[in-house]
């Protein structure tokens, strides 16, 4: 109840410029022997700060436009919104839904709405594996809840943006960027997919379920 009072208040109010990144959650040899250390290193610190000072810079730049009344590179600013925005939001879920001690099967919610509509836990996990390795280039494989209907889907995004459902809310998320693996797995990212089934903690999956479950996003006029 207290976040869902502090999302109706303008007192979670974040303004523009002012994102940072979030301390990885467990030390970054956690993930060994199937993420290296110099890879979560490099991924976290590197990588995904590159995506919040993006995302700052942006919306700093949109700001000034805004003062200045001058919006004649606002088609490019937007851009780097979607694109770092979306990166600094997939990076900061992905550290999340690994662990070290993490349950490794879905369970729960979660587990029963994966049942429904994908019909078994392994053949989602089939279907999940196929869809990422078959990203092109660089993107993402995704869980989403999707509140449109009110179901899980497996959705792949091409860079951080593209090819989404509108309203999703991604429950789980695996980065297929090849700064995510190279070090580890070169251009086997197959590999990369099997072992990271082994840290993905299902119990944070659950939860982000849950959080996501009282979403409604009508199809027809909205009733309050
Ligand atoms: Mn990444």
């Amino acid at each position: 109840m207290k976040d869902q009072a502090a999302s109706h208040s303008l007192s979670a109010y974040l303004p523009p410029g002012h994102h940072r990144l979030p301390p990885l959650p467990y030390p970054y040899n956690a993930l060994e022997p199937y993420i290296s250390t110099t890879t979560v290193q490099i991924h976290h610190d590197r990588h995904h700060l590159s995506y919040v000072q993006g995302l700052n810079n942006a919306e700093v730049k949109l700001a000034e436009a805004r003062q200045k009344s001058d919006f004649s590179l606002v088609k490019h600013w937007e851009r780097e919104l979607a694109f770092h925005g979306s990166g600094h939001i997939l990076h900061s879920i992905y550290w999340t839904t690994m662990g070290p001690g993490g349950i490794r099967e879905p369970f729960g919610l979660v587990r029963q709405y994966l049942e429904k509509y994908f019909g078994s836990w392994p053949i989602f996990r089939e279907q999940f594996t196929q869809a990422a390795v078959d990203v092109e280039a660089s993107g993402w494989a995704l869980l989403v809840w999707q509140p449109f209907w009110r179901r899980l889907e497996i959705l792949t995004a091409e860079k951080h943006q593209d090819l989404t459902q509108w309203g999703v809310i991604p429950v789980l998320v695996l980065d297929l960027w090849e700064h995510a693996y190279y070090l580890d797995y070169q251009n086997r990212r197959r590999d990369y997919v099997e072992a990271w089934w082994h840290l993905v903690d299902w119990s944070e999956v659950e939860k982000r379920l849950q959080l996501a479950l009282p979403a409604r996003v009508p199809l027809g006029k909205a009733h309050v």
